[in-house]
């Protein structure tokens, strides 16, 4: 049985793990012309249309570099934003004084930037550029249109919010504390890693049955609980979300005002308990503003900045704004320092694209542990330590000295 909307529920097993009345069925609210919610529709389109654009031109690249096509088009540098193990490792080679990451700079430039804007404007990344995120809102919305959508209680809420948490540190930990500059220039100059947007694009076309399990329970399970990847199983946005815990900018709620309509929870992406809340410091809040533009209370809902009681009155589209605007500083500042184009040259990710393309039994000796890696299976010959690489240039020498089959690498017209 549902609760009445506006009294706070016995706090009882029942409340903690409740599922809610579908979330369907609210009474409509008179919008602003240009709300929040229509500012957020209007950016998360463009970027969808960017990234599709990104797609086609990745297929077309991924055609010429399989031979498929003679049609030469550039690798478009955007689509290593969706390589974010890549762009940790490139972190920590940073960190150690190895240099920015020659092979997907634009991923670590992406990674970098999604932190600062967290640092400032909360989870933006995930509020406004990130289209898995769009993607799952809207399979939430498509939930609701059904009647499947469900609202988990605070409990629920919180235990679905452990898992990300969990791949996180399972993510971060190996790279953390056992690979050394040495392992970390291996594989970021192995086939496998510069090859791994080819192999990523390859994992969404090609499926194999268990990603066809996963992509379909996560496709089911955004439609009944909102948010659920994002707010489950997403390392990328756990590890956003801790950053965005020291952004001074946050929703806040004016209890003088709030009618407790409960629209805030039914409208946000991540099922946050707006209403029971003074300032939304949760690391799960994307700051969408969707709870702002569903509030029928005029100033209830605001952005706010700071830490302190108050905090200092924001304008709503201060979170939208500076997402946009640092995102655009990073990548002009990654253009302008030469680290978002790769620097491997695009012939040698064609001859990496061809022996992909080989069958196994016409593969030269040694291939098969290439072939391997591509599926995720990384098999690196040991190096005796006098011969392993010590800084970027000489793992790219040795690279090429035991490719004798490599062709003369020159950039195509
Ligand atoms: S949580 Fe992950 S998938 Fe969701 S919007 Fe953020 S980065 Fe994208
Ligand atoms: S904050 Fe606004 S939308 Fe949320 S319960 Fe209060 S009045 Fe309703
Ligand atoms: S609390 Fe508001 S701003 Fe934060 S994710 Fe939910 S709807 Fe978006």
């Amino acid at each position: 049985m549902p609760f009445p909307p506006d009294v706070v529920p016995e706090r009882d097993i029942r409340f903690y793990l409740y599922l809610s009345q579908t979330t369907t069925g609210t009474a409509p609210v008179k919008r602003p012309s240009f709300s929040p919610s229509r500012l957020r529709l209007i950016i998360q389109t463009a970027i969808v249309i960017f990234f599709l654009y990104i797609g086609w031109e990745f297929i077309n690249y991924y055609l010429w570099a399989t031979g498929a096509s003679q049609q030469f088009t550039p690798r478009p540098p955007a689509v290593e934003g969706f390589l974010p193990i890549s762009a940790l490792l490139g972190l920590k080679r940073l960190l150690l004084g190895g240099g920015f990451d020659p092979v997907h700079p634009a991923g670590l430039s992406i990674f970098l930037g999604a932190m600062l804007i967290a640092l400032i404007a909360r989870k933006g990344f995930c509020g406004y550029l990130c289209p898995v995120g769009w993607a799952c809102a809207r399979l939430g919305k498509i939930g609701k249109r059904l009647g499947i959508s469900r609202t988990p209680g605070p409990l629920l809420a919180r235990l679905l919010s452990l898992p990300k948490y969990l791949l996180l540190i399972m993510l971060v930990w190996p790279i953390a504390t056992k690979m050394g500059l040495q392992d970390l220039e291996m594989f970021i100059n192995s086939p496998f890693n510069k090859l791994a947007d080819t192999h990523m694009m390859l994992f969404f076309l090609e499926p194999s049955t268990n990603a066809l399990v996963g992509i379909g329970v996560i496709v089911l399970g955004s439609m009944i609980v909102p948010g659920f990847w994002c707010r489950g199983f997403c390392p990328y946005g756990a590890l956003l979300g801790l950053f965005s815990l020291f952004s001074p900018l946050a929703v806040r709620r004016n209890k003088e005002k709030c009618t407790y309509c409960r629209r805030c929870l039914r409208a946000c992406p991540v099922t946050i308990r707006v209403h029971e809340k003074t300032r939304v410091g949760s690391p799960e809040c994307q700051g969408c503003l969707e709870c702002v533009s569903a509030c029928p209370e005029e100033g209830c809902l605001e952005v706010r900045a700071g830490y302190g009681k108050k905090g200092l009155r924001m304008p709503f589209w201060s979170i939208p704004a500076l997402t946009l605007l640092l995102a655009l500083l990073v990548y002009a500042g990654a253009r302008a320092n030469g680290v978002w184009e790769s620097r491997v040259n695009p012939m040698e990710l064609k001859m990496h694209h061809m022996r992909m393309m080989l069958p196994k039994k016409a593969m030269p000796p040694g291939m098969s542990a290439v072939k391997n890696s591509m599926r995720g299976k990384m098999e690196q010959p040991r190096m005796p330590e006098q011969a392993r690489p010590h800084t970027q240039e000489q793992a790219q020498d040795q690279t090429q000295s035991r490719s004798p089959r490599q062709p003369s690498l020159q950039t195509p017209e």
